[in-house]
C-alpha cells in the first residue's frame, strides 16, 4: 500500500539527504519514491535545489506537498474502501 508510507517518506527525505537514513530505510523510501508521483515530485524538486535554498524550499514547500499529499492520500483511501 502505497499510501500510507507517504507522510514517512517525505520526513525521512530529509534524513536521507543529510546521509541520516539507514540502508533499509533507503531502501524503502526509494522504493516508494519510484512508485509514488507526489513523493517523486517533491525528491525532486528538493533535490534538485542547490543547498543554500533548501531552507527557504523547506519552509515554503511543506503546504504544497501536504496539500498534494492530501489529495493523493484521499484519492488512495477512497479507492481502498
Ligand atoms: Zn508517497
Amino acid at each position: 500500500m502505497i499510501a500510507s508510507n507517504c507522510k514517512d517518506s517525505v520526513e525521512h527525505l530529509l534524513e536521507y539527504l543529510d546521509g541520516e537514513l539507514n540502508a533499509d530505510l533507503r531502501a524503502k523510501l526509494e522504493a516508494h519514491l519510484s512508485g509514488c508521483s507526489p513523493c517523486e515530485d517533491f525528491w525532486k524538486s528538493y533535490s534538485a535545489t542547490p543547498g543554500l535554498c533548501r531552507k527557504a524550499l523547506i519552509a515554503e514547500m511543506p503546504r504544497e506537498v501536504a496539500t498534494k499529499l492530501t489529495d493523493f492520500l484521499r484519492l488512495e483511501m477512497n479507492k481502498s474502501k
